[in-house]
């Protein structure tokens, strides 16, 4: 079959990524062959692709790509939900299904955390994926597979985050930093579904149109300094009672926080090495702030993130598709700002 595949850790965009024939995955009894027909391509697999996220020795080279939707080909002998020809998308952490965490409906935060598809596994850049059945989600067959590819990452990540971690409350002001990448722009769709008030904050104008588009009722540009100040105005001068930031560096932290409301709560989402949280223990006291962070979300969530989507209240914001050859350009146009939403690219 025919494959995308990572030799070296990405120092510059270019030709990194190997188009190459590679053997058919053989499957274990608990396992399904799905053929691919879509992958998203996003921010997670080009740091992925950076070694920014793992980087140990036996990862590479790798078939990147974790966005998967296909169809069931073939699955193991011991596989009793799925048969081929099942419409499905791919959760993408390997869980063990066994642990005190999995048993509790997180399987995000599995004990026995075997990887990620696409990373520790091979993944969706590729005709074909083996993955455990557990990791599957059988599809409605009124959605269609391309704008599906969101659900499993950039839909279901933005449920945990407002029904698990934030806990947004209707009329909350939510402030979003990084609203109009691929996750950011469901998560301005997610936080108007949790009948909160919005800011999005991204650069450029083109960028906070879509996501004025999106349903965000105010919008901050973070090039522009004191861009903070807005959060005040916009709050009648009390500060975001939330705060999701998407970004990570040292700026947006900083700026996330101290854009927050008393009893505020910042949410971390980017994982980039070495990036420390700083902030004043007295800050944190007086105002009774809460910093935390959200990982990934669970099978719970995927499953009511398709019922979202299947009901129109997501609509999947994918600008760009392409084919197999021209998946690294896709990935260099995202990192350089210049899609917004989600990529995709086509398999079959
Ligand atoms: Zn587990």
């Amino acid at each position: 079959m025919k494959a995308m595949v990572l030799d070296n850790w990405v120092k510059n965009w270019g030709s990194n990524l190997k188009i190459r024939e590679v053997p058919v995955p053989a499957i274990a009894s608990d396992e399904a062959l799905v053929r691919v027909d879509w992958c998203g391509v996003g921010g997670t697999t080009s740091n992925f692709m950076k070694g920014l996220l793992a980087s140990g020795a036996g990862i590479l080279p790798r078939i990147p790509g974790h966005e998967v939707t296909g169809t069931v080909e073939k699955v193991g002998k011991d596989v009793r939900d799925f048969s081929p020809g099942d419409k499905v998308a791919v959760y993408f952490y390997l869980f063990c299904g066994r642990c005190f965490q999995c048993l509790a409906g997180r399987e995000n935060l599995c004990e026995n955390f075997a990887g990620f598809v696409g990373i520790h596994t091979d993944g969706g850049y590729a005709e074909m994926i083996k993955v455990p059945s557990r990791n599957l989600f059988r599809l409605p067959g009124s959605l269609d597979m391309r704008s599906s590819t969101v659900i499993s990452d950039a839909v279901g990540t933005p449920y945990h985050i407002a029904r698990e971690r934030a806990k947004i409350v209707e009329g909350e002001h939510v402030a979003i930093i990084g609203a109009a990448g691929g996750v950011g722009i469901h998560m301005v769709q997610m936080a108007k579904l949790f009948r909160s008030v919005v800011t999005g904050v991204d650069i450029g104008h083109d960028r906070l149109t879509v996501v004025s588009t999106a349903g965000a009722e105010f919008t901050a540009d973070a090039s522009e300094k004191g861009w903070e100040n807005n959060i005040f105005e916009f709050t009648g001068g009390k500060g975001a009672d939330v705060v999701i930031d998407f970004v990570g560096s040292e700026g947006s932290v900083h700026s996330g926080i101290s854009i927050l409301s008393r009893r505020g709560r910042f949410v971390e989402m980017a994982m980039l090495p070495e990036q420390r949280i700083v902030v004043e223990n007295r800050k944190v006291i007086l105002s009774e702030l809460s910093i935390m962070g959200s990982r990934y979300c669970t099978r719970q969530d995927i499953a009511e993130s398709i019922k979202l989507v299947n009901d129109g209240k997501i609509k999947p914001i994918i600008s760009e598709e392409c084919e197999l050859e021209a998946v690294e350009n896709l990935h260099e146009r995202i990192d350089e700002r210049r899609i917004v939403g989600r990529g995709v690219v086509k398999l079959h």
